[in-house]
């Protein structure tokens, strides 16, 4: 048989970090970054008989994100001990959910890979708390552990089996990770792993039953995911062409070798000992609780989408691109509202913003200067103070030191020639200068007058004005 035979099924257990200023059961800090057991007390460092509380917030962010993914949200649920031990969980147990989790039978849309729209269905959105961190290092050739992140809150948001490629994966993780930023539950920085996926992956002929998964834990880049997942495929498919079977492991992707490597086998739920939590009560959330966080939520990246092409004129494409991240889409609707000019916003964001991001290797929440600012520079080309091309330079500028573009051109001298008098003696120089455009373009050839308004622009470094070059020289050739 041949590769063509052969489906991929995949599913994926996303961990978010949430946002909340405090742990999940104690008062200790979230913040990312500060120095190792820091922020720790007797709950999240497991001392005897020190007994956890939970923070509501970690309820509400769960239940939003919840809504925000179409699930039920449930009005009796209850936390559950998974019992494993690891030097890194404090405990020797996580609390997290089980059989009763917070939200359930969700999906979110994405585009398939047959080029329509694609529901992948969402099985379940629990709450727990993340480990510790466990620091290999030359330290005597010894690991130490660092508690600040045990008890960091956590959902874990597992997907059924409805992706069936790396790029289907891939387009689900963005899509995912753009709705918890637009709710403002998690940050989701992969680099800081607060956003991060167990990719399980099976293979089976079309038709057969599922294949056995296995599962690749901890992934926090889209790249290191995509190559994992295409990498999986085709390790499985030769597997079973050559008469063997997959087992079902837990493996470790490499992104050197671009190679999994089996970590241990898979553990079933039995394993853990699951039981309900007993230093915790039930979770009991009433209707009304419910309808208020659904009101708190903000608009959705799906209706902005809709809006952007009524309200905006704005074309399937650009409309995608600006609601893929909540800054972009803030900064289109801000600047554009400040500007009066969508369209012009839309296309600065899309072209070249993008462009210089991708450029840096920038995230839109990195974009060092304010809506105001792109707003004001949209209007000076509209009141014709600068040409777009000056812009360009204009925004570069803004990149590398933010401040207000009208102070940029001052400072450089930007200031578009618009003098007529000006220009008509730009326009007579060059005209001298090169005759034979001249009689080229008596001879039809409309590309000589290009010729020459490039040839003005040259001369003035960009700050003539465009349309008036182009009509001066139509004029004066005649
Ligand atoms: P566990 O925590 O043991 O990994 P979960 O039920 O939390 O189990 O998650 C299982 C994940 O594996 C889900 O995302 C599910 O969609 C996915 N999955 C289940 N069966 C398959 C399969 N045959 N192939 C690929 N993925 C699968
Ligand atoms: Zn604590
Ligand atoms: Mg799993």
């Amino acid at each position: 048989m041949s590769k063509q035979d052969y489906e991929a099924i995949i599913g994926l257990e996303v961990h978010a970090e949430l946002s909340t200023k405090t742990k999940i059961f104690c008062s200790c800090k979230t913040t990312y970054g500060g120095r190792p057991n820091t922020q720790v007390c007797p709950v999240c460092m497991a001392m005897p008989g020190a007994l956890p509380t939970l923070n509501e917030k970690v309820v509400e962010y769960a239940v939003k994100a919840g809504l925000a993914t179409n699930c039920t949200i449930s009005q009796d649920s209850k936390n559950d001990r998974k019992n494993y031990f690891y030097p890194d969980t404090p405990r020797a147990y996580q609390i997290s959910q089980y059989d009763k989790p917070l939200c359930e039978h969700g999906y979110i849309e994405i585009d398939g890979d047959d080029g329509n729209k694609k529901k992948i269905r969402i099985l379940r959105i629990h709450i727990e708390d993340d480990a510790g961190k466990l620091n290999h290092n030359e330290f005597g050739g010894g690991t130490l552990v660092d508690f600040n992140r045990a008890g960091v809150p956590l959902i874990e948001i597992v997907s059924e089996p409805d992706i069936r490629s790396a790029s289907e994966a891939e387009r689900y993780l963005k899509k995912l990770k753009s709705i918890l930023e637009y709710i403002e539950v998690s940050d989701c920085k992969m680099q800081e792993g607060s956003y991060r996926a167990d990719v399980n992956v099976s293979v089976h002929k079309k038709g057969e039953p599922f294949g056995t998964r296995t599962e690749s834990k901890n992934m926090n880049s889209f790249r290191s995911i995509v190559r994992e997942i295409d990498y999986e495929i085709d390790r499985q498919i030769d597997v079973v062409e050559n008469g063997g079977v997959v087992t079902q492991d837990t493996l470790r992707w490499d992104d050197v070798s671009g190679k999994t490597f089996v970590m241990r086998s898979k553990e079933n739920a039995d394993d853990y000992r699951y039981f309900p939590e007993p230093d915790l009560v039930a979770i009991k959330l009433s209707t009304e609780y419910i309808e208020n966080v659904k009101k708190s939520l903000p608009e959705l990246p799906e209706s902005r989408h809709e809006r952007y092409l009524n309200e905006y004129n704005l074309s399937e494409k650009d409309a995608k691109i600006l609601v893929s991240s909540k800054y972009l889409s803030n900064l289109f609707e801000e600047a554009g509202r400040m500007s009066g000019n969508y369209k012009a916003v839309s296309n600065w964001i899309i072209s070249d913003i993008s462009r210089i991001l991708n450029e840096k290797e920038m995230e839109p929440n990195q974009i060092p200067f304010e809506a105001k600012h792109l707003a004001n520079l949209v209007s000076l080309i509209d009141k014709g103070t600068i040409s777009s091309k000056i812009a360009k330079d204009v925004l570069e500028e803004m990149f590398e030191n933010p401040r207000e573009p009208e102070e940029i051109i001052k400072e450089k001298g930007w200031i578009q020639i618009s003098d007529e008098e000006e220009i008509k003696k730009i326009v007579q120089e060059i005209l001298e200068a090169n005759p034979q455009s001249i009689a080229d373009y008596k001879a039809g050839k409309d590309r000589a007058l290009g010729f020459l308004v490039g040839q003005a622009m040259k001369a003035t470094k960009g700050k003539a004005n465009p349309q008036m070059l182009n009509k001066l020289f139509i004029e004066n050739m005649k």
